[in-house]
């Protein structure tokens, strides 16, 4: 084993040992079939120092990488895909801080300080019908005048809703008509006018209760506002570092899923048997291939997200070639985890069609994969302008090449051009 490799499993060992896997494994059935948030995991994940993960080593954590945390959230996606991606959430906001940390901004350091004192982070970007994402928001920024904002607006699907404690937001200051600006900032749970609502019957991803989050003239407090940009895609480090945790951690989590599913799928094949050929299924070619196939095609994604995931570690400056990079291995990771899925419920056989089969619940969760910004077909004018337009058509700006780089991934989160 290499010494990377053996680190990996020491931080496994750490953070999510064989014992407590098990547990979150099987608890995972009852929170789907109940309709539950993990409060059970959570509780033993913060008990293990999980959510601390990303904080430097001087602000008291562990500071771990995101090659690393990636590997860590494989492996927790492998027992439980609705716990993985909601915890996601919050590794995401502090793994943002610590980004932009490493690349000389201090101001989400705060952060550090908070998630060890326990605080829950959430992301509360998605709107209904905001296809812009992160470039823009239907979410009204109203000025006061201390610095602060009040904000109003709805946010879909909150990871974390029962829970959290922060809420990473945004919305848009339109005082001045002919520069609007969107508003970043972290909203705290108790603040008047914050309503969670109470509706959450999904497919899959079900203990993640990522329900609604709707907010009446909230107050933002100015010490809260971490940034202030144009409306549209910016080459901003704020919106580049969570363009980079978002994509590449979501990503983490649907590879985990895919890698648990061709285990259900193997444990299926030797357990079931084939008169015809008087052998188990293990034995029958056909299922062979079809095993061997899957694991042909998941073997790509995780390398794909050990790599992008060390250059982001090590500053790579892969320029304007950063936003490829990032929403390609995410939509690689979620296709896989779909067709991984699919695979464990043909090998598990009707009794995978159980809806409270791992193989059942592992398809219904693959599912969830094709909603996250962007979608497939959001993200194809993205690849055909990686090879057929200028970075002017692009809109970028011509800058340093740091700032080609930010820019460039603030529009491949919200994978659309403006
Ligand atoms: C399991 C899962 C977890 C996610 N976690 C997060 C997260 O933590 N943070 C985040 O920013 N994004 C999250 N997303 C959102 C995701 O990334 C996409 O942005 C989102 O799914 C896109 O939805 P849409 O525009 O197709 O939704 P739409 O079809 O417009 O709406 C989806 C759902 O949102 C609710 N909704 C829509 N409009 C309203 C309204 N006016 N009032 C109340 N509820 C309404 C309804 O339940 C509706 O079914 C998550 C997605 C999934 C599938």
């Amino acid at each position: 084993m290499s010494d990377r490799e053996t680190r990996h499993a020491e931080l496994a060992e750490r953070f999510l040992p064989d014992a407590l896997i098990e547990r979150i494994r099987a608890r995972a059935a009852d929170t789907d079939r109940e309709n539950t948030f993990f409060t059970a995991d959570l509780d033993e994940l913060r008990a293990q120092g999980y959510l601390t993960v990303f904080v430097p080593e001087e602000f008291g954590g562990p500071g771990l990488s995101l090659h690393e945390v990636s590997r860590l959230q494989q492996r927790l996606a492998g027992a439980a895909p609705g716990t993985a991606l909601a915890t996601n959430m919050h590794l995401m906001c502090t793994g943002v801080a610590r980004a932009m940390r490493e690349r000389g901004d201090r101001s989400l350091d705060r952060v550090f300080a908070e998630a060890m004192a326990g605080e829950i982070f959430a992301f509360g970007i998605s709107e209904p019908g905001n296809d812009f994402v992160l470039s823009d928001s239907t979410t009204a920024a109203v000025p006061q005048s201390d610095g602060g904002y009040r904000l109003t607006g709805t946010k879909i699907f909150t990871s974390l809703s029962p829970v959290w404690t922060r809420l990473l937001t945004h919305g848009v200051d339109a005082s001045d008509p002919a520069s609007p600006q969107l508003v970043y900032g972290f909203l705290t749970r108790g603040t008047p006018g914050i309503t969670i609502s109470d509706q959450w019957d999904v497919l899959g991803m079900r203990a993640s209760q990522s329900r609604a989050t709707r907010l009446d003239d909230v107050a933002l407090a100015a010490e809260r506002v971490v940034r202030r940009l144009p409306v549209g895609p910016d080459p901003d480090l704020l919106t580049f570092a969570i363009a980079a945790n978002f994509q590449l951690l979501i990503g983490s989590v649907y590879a985990g899923l895919a890698r648990r599913a061709l285990d259900v799928a193997a444990a299926g094949l030797r357990s079931r048997r084939s008169a015809k050929a008087g052998a188990a299924l293990a034995e029958v070619p056909e299922s062979r291939v079809r095993l061997a196939d899957a694991l042909y095609e998941l073997l790509p994604v995780t390398a794909m997200l050990d790599a992008t995931t060390r250059d982001f570690d090590e500053l790579v400056n892969h320029g304007s070639g950063w936003s490829v990079r990032l929403v390609g291995a995410r939509l690689h990771a979620t296709a896989a985890a779909r067709r991984a899925a699919e695979v464990a419920l043909l090998c598990a056989g009707g009794a995978g069609y159980n809806a409270g089969h791992e193989a059942s619940r592992l398809f219904r969760d693959a599912a969830a994969g094709m909603f996250h910004p962007p979608a497939a077909d959001a993200a194809r004018p993205l690849f055909a302008a990686a090879l057929l337009d200028t970075e002017n058509d692009r809109g970028d700006d011509r800058g340093d090449e740091r700032g080609d780089e930010r820019s460039a991934v603030t529009r491949s989160a919200s994978g659309t051009q403006r």
